[in-house]
């Protein structure tokens, strides 16, 4: 099967001819139609996130068809459609595990970091971690609701009620969100790098009452904030935008340094928090309320050999909503 992997990080990846995968017991084999791409895995090609498996295969927002089943595997069958996304393994018996907190298990495997991931023309996953995908989405616009609409629901999530609600980045994440947030009634403040007008007019196409530069404050003060962008420097931004008692949530799985600040920006109980990963439950809440709202995603597509391709345009902000791989099978 045709794949791209990366050797070395920093290095762009290299198309290669591996063998198709065994499932295990427990497995299921895909045959893979679509993989998104997510920034998370820029930070693993650009070597930020430092514990790769190498060789790899990267990618954690896998969509494609079961084409083999491991003798243990009950809630799948041939031909079923399913997704598979960044959290990969648990060990079911730690702490975290125990208390409905898999996101945080202390032997957590990855999709597309410590298990070979979606680009790819099949992969091998642990059944109990693959979601059906809900019957509405086809493949291509499927594949960004996986991670970009998964964690970013979760990073939603810890918002609470937050009426009026403030993105920081407006890619894949935002553009999934914005739609959910507008479809429960709420306000969405976009922010963006300063003069990306382009970005800054998707949020309002998108139904953003508010759009601007990052460093502008917002016409009133936000109830909480969530900051996509792997921008350290948004988290006192942020605060300062935040009335008191707001969240500022961070997303990403990766930022660089967050400068230091006045107290006074964070007193008057804001709160400043990170998301982790997902759980199976954010998963099928997500995938449950996604064809309701029903949510859109907006695609850039790319040939599976065109990975490197893909990775540049998100690097340098020209992806408006998600970039996902398109996997045809000769
Ligand atoms: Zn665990
Ligand atoms: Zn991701």
């Amino acid at each position: 099967m045709r794949a791209m992997i990366l050797d070395t990080p920093g290095k762009p990846l290299r198309v290669a001819n591996l063998p198709i995968p065994t499932p295990n017991p427990q497995q299921v084999l895909i045959r893979i139609r679509a993989c998104g791409i997510c920034r998370t895995d820029l930070h693993i090609v650009d070597g930020e996130l430092t514990q790769p498996k190498l060789p790899l295969v990267p990618g954690h927002q896998i969509v494609g068809i079961i084409a083999e089943v491991g003798e243990q595997v009950e809630q799948f069958k041939v031909g079923d459609r399913v997704g598979v996304p960044w959290l990969g393994h648990t060990c079911h018996h730690c702490r975290y595990c125990l208390s409905g907190k898999e996101n945080l298990c202390d032997y957590a495997q990855f999709t597309g970091y410590q298990i070979d991931g979606g680009y790819a023309e099949y992969t091998v996953a642990d059944a109990r971690f693959c979601f059906p995908i809900p019957a509405d989405y086809p493949d291509l616009q499927a594949a960004p609701l996986l991670c970009a609409g998964l964690i970013g629901y979760r990073a939603y999530r810890m918002t609470g009620n937050a009426q009026k609600l403030g993105f920081y980045g407006f890619g894949a994440a935002a553009h999934i969100l914005i739609q959910l947030a507008r479809y429960q009634g709420r306000e969405v403040y976009a922010f963006t790098r300063e003069g990306d007008s382009k970005g800054q007019e998707f949020a309002r196409q998108l139904g953003a009452v508010w759009a601007s530069s990052s460093e502008e404050l917002p016409p009133e003060p936000l109830d909480a904030a969530i900051i996509f962008a792997p921008i350290g420097a948004l988290v006192p931004a942020a605060l300062r935008a935040v009335a008191k008692g707001g969240v500022v949530v961070c997303a990403g799985i990766h930022m660089s340094d967050i400068p230091s600040f006045p107290y006074h920006i964070l007193w008057e109980e804001r709160v400043v928090r990170s998301v982790a990963n997902l759980t199976r439950r954010d998963g099928e809440e997500f995938l449950t309320l996604a064809p309701q709202v029903p949510i859109h995603t907006e695609v850039n597509l790319f040939p599976l050999v065109k990975a490197n391709d893909a990775l540049d345009a998100l690097r340098s902000g020209k992806i408006n909503g998600a970039a996902v791989l398109v996997v045809a099978h000769d």
